[in-house]
């Protein structure tokens, strides 16, 4: 059986088995205890296995991706072209967000009593994962504490934006020191990026079980109950989700890269499935990294260069379900939201999108920051919080797959890619059975036209 089924036969099954003990004995001992001892371990073991390879690998892939662009205005260009891309489609999708939560008003209905309920229970986590964020500092510091004091730091703090502000600017450096200084660097870069590859191969291996454990956890344990109480809220973000896979980023595809969407979507199917269970930008990189050059066939230095800015700087399922949110809840709290504050809602929305942390419910802390500063309660995103892992993961799938879609379209425009390359890869497997011979990442400058 080809690896990606076997991921996927581990999401269906990890899936039904979770929903049917959910519904048989949510509240059992021996579920907890399954969930503390057997499946939990697994799923953080295979999570950790991804997020273990991240920051070498995008100080490899960046810094090569970088140094491969060669001089200082290729990196401008490429670098302007990639953040007005994801800027744009950021807005997008945020504004595709307020349109549908504004037809159809999903906080109105909400009874007063399921509210307080839902505040009851969920206003402490709330709390608490705002003050640990340390989110409510939010402002000309976080630009500032881009550019890190200690890389080191950084990386060991899965500090992201720091490390990939240390990446692009060595790698800048290393293309401006002459030819025979920098060789030994690349090729030392180079033997980086193939083995920590090597490692997500083997990684991936263990994937169908990790899945089938991540997806176990959430759904034999999830309240089901609470979706029916806020089904149409919910129903909002994933309509507003679905629209900008299947029109927005579909017709991008179509429009600017040139690709069948339907092949697109086909061939990143790892990634979809690996960003649903992980719940996780940042511990989906090392595939979709793998899946860009494989089946896509981008060029490493282009594809080095957009998808780890993207994975944390460009989140358009966070910004749509950003905005759904916020005025949900301005909804259910009766303030009142005129066009002009839902303008602002769009920018604070791209913008706390593309400063939040690619982890789970990374958005979170931000959301409540911003819901504040236009005069929601920000202690009422406490409503959404039982059945936002739900959602976490379908915005998961959004944000990596606007970053693919975003590699195409750089490539394409920068004349290193054609949507032929990804054609002619149509049988290529992203993991594929025999493990590949030659190192497999081609993470080299120039190596090809
Ligand atoms: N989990 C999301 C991601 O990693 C971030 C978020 O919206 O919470 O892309």
């Amino acid at each position: 059986m080809k690896l990606h089924t076997k991921i996927l036969l581990g999401l269906a099954l990890g899936a039904a088995a979770g929903v049917a003990v959910n519904m048989a004995a949510a509240d059992a001992g021996w579920l907890a205890w399954i969930n503390r001892n057997v499946t939990g371990p697994v799923g953080q073991v295979f999570l950790r296995l991804l997020f273990m390879v991240v920051m070498p690998l995008v100080f490899a892939t960046l810094s090569l991706g970088v140094a491969g662009l060669g001089d200082l205005r290729n990196v401008g260009r490429v670098g302007a072209k990639t953040l007005g891309y994801f800027l744009i489609t950021t807005a997008l999708a945020a504004a595709l967000g307020l349109l549908l939560v504004n037809a159809v008003r999903p906080g109105d209905g909400l009874p007063g009593e399921t509210v307080e309920r839902l505040q009851g229970i969920y206003a402490g986590q709330a709390e608490e994962r705002l003050a640990s964020s340390g989110a409510a500092g939010f402002g000309i510091d976080t630009f500032v504490n881009i550019v890190p004091r200690n890389p080191i730091r950084s990386a060991a703090d899965m500090d992201m934006l720091g490390v990939i502000f240390f990446s692009i600017v060595f790698g800048i450096a290393l293309a401006m020191i002459p030819a025979e200084r920098s060789a030994p660097m690349l090729r030392w870069l180079e033997a980086l990026a193939d083995t920590v590859t090597k490692m997500i191969d083997l990684a991936m291996r263990f994937a169908p079980y990790g899945v089938f454990a991540l997806i176990f956890v959430v759904t034999s344990t999830f309240g089901w109950g609470l979706l029916r109480q806020l089904a149409l809220y919910i129903a909002v973000v994933l309509v507003g989700l679905l629209i900008h896979a299947t029109v927005t980023l579909s017709v991008i595809v179509r429009v600017f890269a040139g690709l069948n969407p339907i092949r697109f979507w086909s061939k990143i199917r790892e990634v979809v499935i690996t960003a649903f269970s992980t719940s996780s930008s940042n511990a989906t990189l090392p595939t979709t990294l793998l899946v860009a050059e494989r089946t896509l066939r981008i060029p490493p230095r282009i594809g080095g260069f957009v998808l780890p800015l993207g994975a944390t700087m460009n989140m358009n399922g966070t910004a749509l379900f950003e905005g759904v949110t916020v005025l949900f809840v301005a909804q259910v709290f009766g303030v009142d939201m005129p066009i002009t504050k839902q303008a602002i809602v769009v920018v604070l929305s791209v913008l706390t999108a593309v400063g939040a942390a690619g982890v789970p419910g990374g958005s979170i802390p931000l959301l409540m920051v911003m819901a504040t500063s236009v005069g929601v309660p920000g202690e009422g995103i406490a409503i959404i919080l039982g059945v936002d892992r739900i959602l976490d993961m379908s915005r998961t799938v959004l944000n990596v797959a606007g970053d693919l879609t975003a590699a195409c379209v750089v490539a394409r425009s920068e004349g290193a890619w054609d949507p032929a390359d990804a054609e002619d890869a149509a049988r290529v497997e992203a993991f594929p059975d025999e493990p590949l011979d030659e190192a497999p990442a081609a993470y080299r400058p120039g190596r090809r036209p």
